[in-house]
């Protein structure tokens, strides 16, 4: 009779430490999602990334569906806290109303130096992108730029950026892993030379200025899968981190533009039109590089 009762505790014991490891693996998982908009399945055209033309809201519609779809393979493994920050233009295009309720949304400029991926900390697990576009100068991409100003290459410590290596260093700075992107195939790319093997979904292909488009419908359901995929193999990904001093070198589409810069703090003039910057602190290339140095035209 007491062997009965000293197995049946033992055995109680044993249940409830693996339902407890169990959940610990899932609970509390804090996901960070960047949405860009001209990455999203379907748009080739600027008119169907600016607010205010026609063709704009059927695509605000599948930017807010695509990132539904990554929320629910989120949550399906096991997320508990997703913040979703609008990543394009004005930073206002996600439907509120459409996004999934268990997700936050970060809308708006913040006035701050981290942009894309303001609301990252050292308290998330993984960031997602979507939406996301190859960096200036690609061929065979589509709406292919690097970020607002006009950048035509950047590089840090040596390595070509583009806005989707820039906002994956920032992740890194704060020791958190890109797990996945969506967007183009030459975006796709891009990311895997420089963050590894990390999980990506093709949702179109570039040929020259058109592309080849899979249905969202098709590319939202490859994004819940991915999701739920990546996030459940978190142990395999690194943060992405540059060892300091961090030399930043930016060549401009313009000299004028290579001028304005080089007046910045700490800017040093290389070329006609390129500037360098250097610092231990990561975040003083993230500030640099936030400055409204397309200004005075
Ligand atoms: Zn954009």
């Amino acid at each position: 009779m007491r062997k009965k009762v000293i197995i049946s505790c033992l055995l109680v014991l044993l249940l409830g430490f693996f339902a407890r490891t169990g959940m610990a693996a899932q609970k509390g998982l804090k996901v960070f999602i960047s949405v860009d908009m001209e990455g999203i399945s379907g748009v080739i055209h600027w008119d169907e990334c600016t607010s205010g033309r026609r063709d704009y809201p059927l695509f605000r519609k599948l930017m807010t569906q695509e990132a539904n779809a990554a929320i629910e393979g989120a949550l399906a493994a096991g997320a508990t806290e997703i913040l979703v920050r609008d990543s394009h233009g004005s930073m206002r295009n996600i439907l509120p109303d459409l996004l999934h309720p268990e997700a936050v949304l970060l809308r708006d400029w913040s006035g701050g130096p981290l942009i894309m991926m303001e609301g990252i900390d050292e308290t998330f697990d993984a960031v997602i992108f979507l939406g996301y576009h190859a960096r200036a100068g690609t061929p065979n991409a589509v709406l292919e730029h690097t970020m607002a100003n006009p950048f035509y290459d950047v590089f840090l410590n040596g390595k070509k950026m583009g806005e989707a290596g820039i906002n994956g260093t920032i992740a890194g700075h704060f020791g958190v892993p890109v797990v996945l992107i969506a967007g183009d195939l030459a975006v796709t790319n891009q990311v895997r030379k420089l963050f590894g093997d990390i999980e990506t979904v093709v949702v179109k292909e570039g040929i020259g200025q058109a592309g080849k488009m899979l249905h969202p419908k098709k590319t939202q359901e490859m994004i819940k899968k991915k999701t739920e995929k990546a996030l459940k193999r978190l142990k395999d990904f690194k943060p992405y981190k540059l060892n300091p001093p961090i030399k930043l070198e930016i060549t401009f589409t313009d000299e004028r533009s290579a001028n304005r810069a080089s007046w910045i703090p700490g800017a040093k003039r290389t070329g006609d039109r390129s500037i360098s910057f250097t610092s231990n602190d990561f975040m003083d290339v993230v500030k640099f590089l936030s400055l409204p140095i397309h200004q005075g035209h």
